[in-house]
């Protein structure tokens, strides 16, 4: 009848929620003991320069494998690590791991190019950030000249005199400033002149509706011009396809990141293509005038 269909729908409703919930405090709890077992580690993603082909910087990207759960994507932990606040530490644990990472590059002779550490919204509270800038500041030149920090453009908009201060803080430090996912937000072009930064990354999403839409095609060149005309460095994040990268060229868009050249990868690989300076394979053939 009814009146059990409505009450099975409850039950199986509150259990589905129970379940969800449950499984959140599952990878919580495994999430709030990961440091001390030391389950994180980190992949870097190479950015090309599309006219040399060179290495010109990596991005390092948290991963987390736990004995239990398996490897955890970022699309789940990192939303929640943003939730608990744990993310401070998972930050600052990244950026002192790429200092050090840095500095044994530099001890075993590989040649050093910069390198991106994403930090989350939470360090633009100013308790948070001053004690990431010393830690910024406490490491050698090494580290201190090749750290890239990313902000993700949605942060921008959040406290407008904030942010431009907090950024005017860490470019002192030294650092390459991105701002990352760019054309998601909402930041405005009076704003955008204001911030201190050096690098916009076009979100990946309209690199991949370049091909088949004309909207996020005009959205691409229009951020593209955009940083020349503010003579900033522009990167396109997620290009998978030799057209993508294509488009990309003509349109004077010289630092790519995406499948295309190369996944995010361990650092035993990453220091092999340092050694290398350039990603094998990955050339596009060159199609030659007149023929
Ligand atoms: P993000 O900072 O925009 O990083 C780029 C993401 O795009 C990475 O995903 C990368 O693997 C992926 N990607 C790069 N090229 C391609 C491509 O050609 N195709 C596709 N489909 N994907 C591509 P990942 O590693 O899963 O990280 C997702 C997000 O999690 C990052 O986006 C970043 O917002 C966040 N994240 C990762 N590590 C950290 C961290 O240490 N701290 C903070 N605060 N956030 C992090
Ligand atoms: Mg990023
Ligand atoms: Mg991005
Ligand atoms: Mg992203």
């Amino acid at each position: 009848c009814a009146k059990d269909l409505g009450c099975s729908t409850f039950q199986f409703y509150t259990q589905e929620m129970n379940s969800v919930s449950l499984q959140r405090l599952i990878l919580e709890t495994h999430l709030r003991k990961a440091f001390e077992k030391e389950e994180f580690f980190l992949h870097y993603q190479p950015q090309i320069d599309c006219v040399t082909n060179r290495i010109i910087g990596l991005e390092a990207l948290a991963r987390w494998n736990n004995p239990e759960l398996g490897l955890v994507s970022p699309g789940s932990f990192i939303p929640l690590a943003e939730e608990t606040g744990l993310i401070i530490a998972l930050d600052r644990w990244v950026l002192a791991t790429v200092c050090k990472q840095l500095e044994a590059w530099q001890a075993a002779g590989i040649p050093l190019v910069r390198v991106a550490v994403n930090l989350s919204a939470r360090h633009f509270l100013k308790a948070n950030l001053n004690k990431t800038i010393q830690q910024i500041r406490s490491r050698g030149a090494a580290a201190r000249d090749h750290l890239d920090l990313e902000i993700t453009e949605g942060m921008l908009m959040e406290n407008a005199e904030e942010v431009v201060s907090v950024l005017g803080m860490l470019q002192e430090t030294g650092v390459n400033i991105s701002i990352d996912d760019f054309g998601t937000g909402y930041s405005s072009l009076s704003y955008l002149t204001r911030l201190p930064f050096h690098t916009l990354k076009i979100d990946r999403s309209f690199i991949s509706q370049s091909g088949d839409n004309v909207e996020s095609a005009s959205v691409v060149t229009a951020i593209i011009a955009l940083a020349h005309s503010l003579g900033k460095e522009v990167v396109a994040e997620g290009v998978e396809t030799s057209t993508q990268l294509q488009f990309l060229k003509e349109n004077g868009c010289r630092v790519i990141q995406g499948y295309l050249f190369s996944r995010p990868l361990p650092e035993d690989k990453i220091r092999e293509l340092l050694r290398e300076g350039r990603i094998p394979g990955a050339v596009e053939p060159v199609r030659e005038h007149g023929r």
